[in-house]
């Protein structure tokens, strides 16, 4: 009698627990795509010309918390050549255009599991073709996740499919592993085609985002941020406002990425600008730049998360 696959009780148990667990982790990430899908369908209705970009950043974002879920990053409302990570400051009088290309990005978690999706608006039937350039680009990328493909053939098949269209991808923006409150964890998955790559594995959960652009397909950094995020790193602070801002962040967002505007509502605003910049210059907290590509260009964006299965994978945002 062979003993070779006999398990011992007691680390079958623990197996049974390991797959429990996992199983409890998917249903969280479910419960946040099909939340974060809810809000899609309305966030559609209500980015219209003449909407206050504010009013559009804290209606998502109060629909998503109605809901039960938490919010995995500030809405983010990127408007033409702005290719990401504008969210409204505190008081922003920006309005949508009736000839804008509008991307909106947001994203829910539930007990810090991300669900993050975007989707781009215009009124004018003449930026289509750009749209669905990245609509498309996502559902080739789609098609082709499953455990064992190269993140390298991805981009390449991104970029062949945005060029199609006559557009380019933005080479400096890509899709992101998730992992539990951390929104960009340690694998990408490339606009373009790239030398190296990593392999897709089962299990893991992606956020594959495609960005098509009308400009140089690059993206430079604006000399403001809107967006934080909190940094694994602890430094003495000299302002008593900065430790008070540090708690409130902590308390609250943890390593999550946040607004200025959701903290603008918790503590005077005068302090608040000085203890952001204390905390980034001291590398406490990293500042989302808001990423453009040249001006006059126009930029759409398609997102998704999935979870890559056995032989395929499980879009929950859609
Ligand atoms: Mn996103
Ligand atoms: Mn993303």
């Amino acid at each position: 009698m062979s003993a070779k696959n006999v398990k011992n009780h007691s680390s079958e148990k623990q197996e049974q627990k390991q797959q429990q667990e996992e199983e409890e982790k998917f249903e969280k990430y479910r419960k946040a795509g099909k939340t974060a899908k809810e809000v899609r369908e309305i966030a559609r209705k209500i980015v219209q010309p003449g909407t206050p970009v504010i009013d559009i950043c804290e209606r998502i974002e109060s629909e998503l918390l109605s809901r039960g879920v938490g919010l995995s990053f500030p809405c983010n409302v990127s408007i033409n050549n702005v290719a990401a990570h504008y969210t409204s400051p505190p008081d922003d009088k920006t309005v949508i255009s009736e000839r804008d290309v509008v991307k909106i990005d947001f994203g829910a978690h539930v007990d810090g599991y991300i669900a993050d999706t975007a989707f781009t608006v215009s009124f004018n039937p003449e930026h289509n073709k750009l749209i669905e350039a990245s609509e498309r680009a996502l559902e080739v990328a789609i098609e082709l996740i499953k455990p064992g493909v190269e993140t390298k053939l991805i981009g390449e098949k991104i970029e062949e499919t945005i060029k199609g269209y006559g557009f380019r991808p933005i080479k400096d923006l890509s899709g992101h592993l998730l992992d539990q409150y951390f929104l960009h964890s340690s694998k990408i998955i490339p606009n373009i085609s790239v030398p190296h790559g990593t392999k897709i594995e089962e299990g893991e959960v992606y956020a594959l985002e495609t960005f098509a652009s009308t400009g140089s397909g690059s993206v430079t950094e604006a000399p403001y941020a809107y967006i934080y995020s909190l940094m694994p790193i602890r430094v003495p602070l000299r302002f008593k406002g900065s430790r008070q801002v540090l708690g409130l962040i902590q308390k609250d967002f943890k390593t999550l990425p946040f607004a200025e505007r959701w903290l603008a509502k918790k503590t005077s605003k005068a302090g608040l600008k000085f203890a952001i910049r204390e905390l980034t210059e001291k590398g406490v907290l990293r500042a989302y730049n808001v990423l453009s590509d040249k001006k006059g260009s126009l930029v759409s964006q398609a997102e998704h998360t999935l979870i890559v299965l056995k032989d395929g994978c499980e879009v929950i945002t859609r």
